[in-house]
C-alpha cells in the first residue's frame, strides 16, 4: 500500500475537523467583542446584526457537522466532504467581507485597529488549523486578507497597511507549505511504522524456513479454532506428521539438503490443504500439523494418506543427488466441547503418529480422540 502525500482521506479531513471547529467558538465570540467596542453596533446596526447572524449560523452548522460527521456521511458522502469544505472557506470570506467594511469605513478608529489584530489572529490560527491541506489554508488565508487588502489598494486608502496585509498573507502562505510539509512527513512515518509493525507481526507467525506458520501462532489458532469448532459443534481434526529417519537425510547429504527437502515438504502440505479453513504449521524440525475444521473422521484420514502418499512418491532433485523419504502421519478427531481440554486431541494424535512409528512408518494411523486414552 502506497502512501500519497496530500491525498484528502477521511483521516486527514478529521484532522481538519478537530483542528478548525474550536475556533468557531473564537470567531463568534471575537465577533461579538469587536462589534460592541465603544459601541460601534449602534452605529452599524443593520451591518452588527448581519454580521453576527451569518458568523453564528456558520459556527452552528460547523460545530454540528463535526459532531455529526458520520451521520451525514451515511446520507451523502460527496455532499458532507462539499459542505466542510464550503462552510471553511464561507467563514473566511464572512470575515475577510467583515474586515474589508471596517478598513474602507470613514473614522472608528479604535474598532478598525481591533479589527485588523482580531483579523491577524484568527486569520493565524486558521493558517496552523488547516495545514494538513495546504490549498485549503492558502484559500483561507486569502479568503480572509484580500478583500480587505484589493478593496483599500484599490481605494488607494492606507497604503502601509495594505503593505503589511499582503506581506503577511505571503508570510502566512509560507507557514501553511512549510507547516503542511512537516505534516505529512508525519503522517508518512506513522504509515511506514504500521507497516513495518504488520510486517513485524507477521513474520512473528511464519516459519522463516518454509514459510508456514509457526509453533508460536499454532498456539494461538488451535485456541481460536477449538472454541470454533465447539460453539459450532462441528467434527475437528489434527494430523500430526513427521518426516520418517531424517536424520539420516541430513547425516548422508548435509543439513542444506535437508532443509530444501523441508521446503518442498512445506510445498506438499500446501498443495494438499488448500481450504481456508485448514490451518498448516511447522510445528518442530520435521514435524508438520495440520489444524482441519468440518473433516470426519474417514476424510481427515483420506487426507492424511494422501500426503503419505505424495510425499512417498516425491522425490528432492539436490546436486546430483535424489532424495527420497517417507513420512508418518497421526490423526485424531472430536466435536470439541468448550469445557474440555483442548491438549487432549494433540495428545491422541501424538500418540497414533507414535503408533504409526512403532509399527512401520510410512503409515496413518487414527486414534479417536472421544474414547479414552487407556483403551488405545
Ligand atoms: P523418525 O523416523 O523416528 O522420525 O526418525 P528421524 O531421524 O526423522 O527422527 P529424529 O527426531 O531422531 O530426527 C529428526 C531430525 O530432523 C534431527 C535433525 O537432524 C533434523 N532436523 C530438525 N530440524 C531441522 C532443520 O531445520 N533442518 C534440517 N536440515 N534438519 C532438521
Ligand atoms: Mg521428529
Ligand atoms: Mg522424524
Amino acid at each position: 500500500m502506497t502512501f500519497e502525500r496530500h491525498r484528502i482521506n477521511r483521516r486527514v479531513i478529521d484532522d481538519l475537523k478537530t483542528r478548525s471547529t474550536v475556533g468557531m467558538y473564537f470567531y463568534v465570540a471575537v465577533t461579538a467583542a469587536v462589534l460592541t467596542v465603544e459601541g460601534f453596533y449602534k452605529r452599524h446596526l443593520l451591518f452588527s446584526i448581519v454580521f453576527l447572524c451569518v458568523m453564528v449560523v456558520i459556527a452552528t452548522f460547523r460545530i454540528l457537522q463535526h459532531k455529526f460527521y458520520d451521520r451525514f456521511d451515511q446520507i451523502n458522502k460527496k455532499l458532507n466532504f462539499c459542505a466542510f469544505f464550503t462552510s471553511v472557506y464561507a467563514t473566511a470570506l464572512t470575515w475577510g467581507t467583515g474586515f474589508a467594511y471596517f478598513m474602507v469605513m470613514p473614522e472608528e478608529l479604535t474598532s478598525k485597529m481591533i479589527m485588523l489584530a482580531s483579523t491577524v489572529g484568527l486569520d493565524s490560527g486558521g493558517v496552523v488549523a488547516f495545514m494538513p491541506s495546504r490549498r485549503t489554508s492558502v484559500i483561507y488565508n486569502l479568503l480572509m486578507l484580500m478583500p480587505a487588502a484589493l478593496i483599500m489598494l484599490y481605494l488607494q486608502i492606507q497604503p502601509t497597511i495594505v503593505f503589511l496585509v499582503f506581506l503577511f498573507t505571503a508570510y502566512m502562505i509560507l507557514v501553511a507549505f512549510r507547516g503542511s510539509r512537516e505534516y505529512w512527513d508525519a503522517l508518512e512515518n506513522e504509515h511506514l511504522l504500521k507497516l513495518k509493525s504488520e510486517e513485524i507481526e507477521k513474520m512473528s507467525r511464519v516459519d522463516v524456513l518454509t514459510g508456514l506458520y509457526n509453533r508460536r501462532y499454532f498456539d494461538e489458532i488451535f485456541n481460536v479454532r477449538w472454541k470454533m469448532a465447539a460453539r459450532s459443534a462441528i467434527p475437528f481434526s489434527i494430523i500430526i506428521c513427521d518426516i520418517d529417519l531424517f536424520k539420516p537425510v541430513n547425516d548422508t547429504y548435509g543439513h542444506l539438503a535437508g532443509d530444501a527437502y523441508l521446503k518442498k515438504m512445506a510445498q506438499v502440505l500446501l498443495g494438499i490443504f488448500q481450504r481456508d479453513t485448514d490451518f498448516i504449521v511447522r510445528y518442530g524440525g520435521e514435524e508438520f500439523v495440520i489444524l482441519l475444521l468440518n473433516h470426519e473422521r474417514d476424510a481427515a484420514i483420506e487426507m492424511a494418506e494422501k500426503v503419505r502418499s505424495e510425499v512417498e512418491k516425491m522425490t528432492l532433485f539436490y546436486y546430483t543427488h535424489e532424495i527420497k523419504t517417507t513420512i508418518s502421519l497421526g490423526v485424531s478427531t472430536c466435536i470439541p466441547r468448550l469445557a474440555e481440554n483442548r491438549d487432549r486431541l494433540l495428545e491422541m494424535a501424538d500418540r497414533a503418529l507414535y503408533r504409526a512409528k512403532n509399527s512401520g512408518r510410512n503409515r496413518v494411523v487414527f486414534c479417536d480422540a472421544s474414547r479414552n486414552a487407556a483403551q488405545l
